[in-house]
């Protein structure tokens, strides 16, 4: 059966390590208030010049504001942690971007975009804008647009992740209503290894996103850079996914698009799950428009059969592959067709350099019927998860 067609997302090439793939939107990216403490770090001003030391990095949790007009920092969440971390040398790019790039969209989709935290029902935040940051460096560019590190103006001094998004390229794109459902989602959203999403806030042409700022950048990167990881940190990356695929079915979400590409680390290097582009809420049991990367499409998806939560763990277990081995469990180089029959057919072959306890739990997820697959509570429980987990006693002393 062929079902490349009904792939809306680009499959990983062989090899796909050496090339990230576009995130589907990619949206959002985030600070959390789980942040451990930077060493402070002189800062610049967008001149050049050296600047006093500023508190930064806690992601503060805006509790709900009332609506306000004033262009203050949502309220630092208790117990949080501010320490100066530099946020680099603004080049220009927005003002530029915005001169050659988008248009202003008008009509249905120009309400559909007209987003701002400020007015969220849920959880409203103060009122935001351009002007209520100094922009730093460049963190990198999305389909979309830019992200700029940039640290509010007012006390208390907040550092964040800026990500533009030009409309009209939304709305070229046909995903207004991914993008919408993508931000109600990851505003919700409260867990230390889900990318926090502060407020948004959009001019004529552009919708701006206050996200946690990942200190450590792309997982994915570093994957590329090691090959593969080692069991250990392999390990823990895998008990902090669990934990965060736990939190988010327990508000009814389903992930749907877990991959390298779409994990960020936070300042201690924490994973930090940072794209909620096909998340849907559950129960999500209609039947699958196939979407995600197709390395790590359940079977149940491949054959285009309804899909429940267990569809992220399936992916889990995939992703434990791939963080020891480098590669996608189910890569064949001679094309999708090839790949859609070895996951339907669960043709997976562990490397003997794989443990054998890591091997037992990527085996007890990558099961044909979801039914079957290890529950996320089983897999912070299973051996090899708790082997490798930090203990708090010895915390203070890890890397
Ligand atoms: P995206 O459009 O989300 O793919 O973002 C483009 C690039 O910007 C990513 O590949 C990251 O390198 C960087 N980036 C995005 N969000 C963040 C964030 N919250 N913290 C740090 N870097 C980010």
């Amino acid at each position: 059966m062929d079902l490349s067609t009904k792939i809306d997302k680009p499959t990983r090439l062989p090899g796909s390590l050496l090339q990230k793939q576009p995130s589907q939107t990619n949206v959002a990216k985030l600070l959390s208030k789980y942040a451990a403490p930077n060493p402070t770090i002189p800062k610049k001003t967008m001149a050049g010049k050296s600047a006093a030391v500023k508190l930064a990095v806690e992601p503060p949790a805006p509790p709900p504001l009332a609506k306000s007009n004033s262009n203050g920092p949502p309220s630092p969440a208790r117990g949080s942690t501010r320490l100066g971390i530099e946020t680099g040398r603004y080049d220009g790019g927005l003002e530029t971007d915005n001169e050659k790039r988008g248009s202003i969209v008008s009509g249905q989709a120009a309400e559909d975009l007209a987003l701002d935290s400020s007015a969220s029902r849920v959880r409203p935040t103060r009122e935001w804008n351009l002007n209520s940051f100094d922009m730093g460096r460049p963190l990198g560019k999305g389909k979309f647009g830019r992200v700029y590190m940039v640290r509010t103006k007012c006390e208390p001094k907040y550092t964040l992740a800026l990500k533009c998004l030009y409309k009209s390229e939304i709305v070229e794109h046909k995903v207004e209503k991914q993008i919408r459902r993508e931000i109600e989602i990851q505003q919700n959203l409260r867990h230390p290894n889900i990318l926090r999403l502060y407020g948004y806030f959009h001019d004529e042409k552009r919708i701006f996103l206050m996200l946690e700022f990942a200190g450590k950048g792309e997982l994915y990167k570093q994957l590329s850079k090691h090959g593969c990881f080692s069991e250990r940190r392999s390990s823990r990356y895998v008990d902090q996914m669990a934990d965060a695929l736990n939190y988010l079915h327990s508000k009814h979400v389903i992930h749907r698009d877990i991959k390298p590409e779409n994990l960020l680390l936070g300042i201690n290097g924490e994973l930090k799950i940072g794209d909620f582009g096909w998340s849907v809420h559950a129960p999500s049991n209609r039947r699958t428009t196939l979407c995600g990367t197709l390395d790590y499409l359940p079977p149940e998806m491949v054959l285009g059969k309804e899909h429940s939560e267990k569809v992220d763990y399936w992916a889990l277990g995939v992703l434990a592959y791939e963080f020891l081995c480098g590669v996608p469990p189910f890569e064949d180089l001679s094309g999708h067709t090839a790949t859609y029959k070895r996951i339907a057919k669960v043709d997976l072959k562990i490397p003997s350099k794989v443990s054998s306890e890591a091997r037992d739990l990527i085996q007890k997820l990558l099961q044909f019927d979801p039914e079957r697959r290890l529950p996320l509570p089983d897999v912070r429980r299973h051996p090899w998860v708790v082997k490798h987990r930090i203990k708090e006693s010895s915390r203070v002393n890890s890397t």
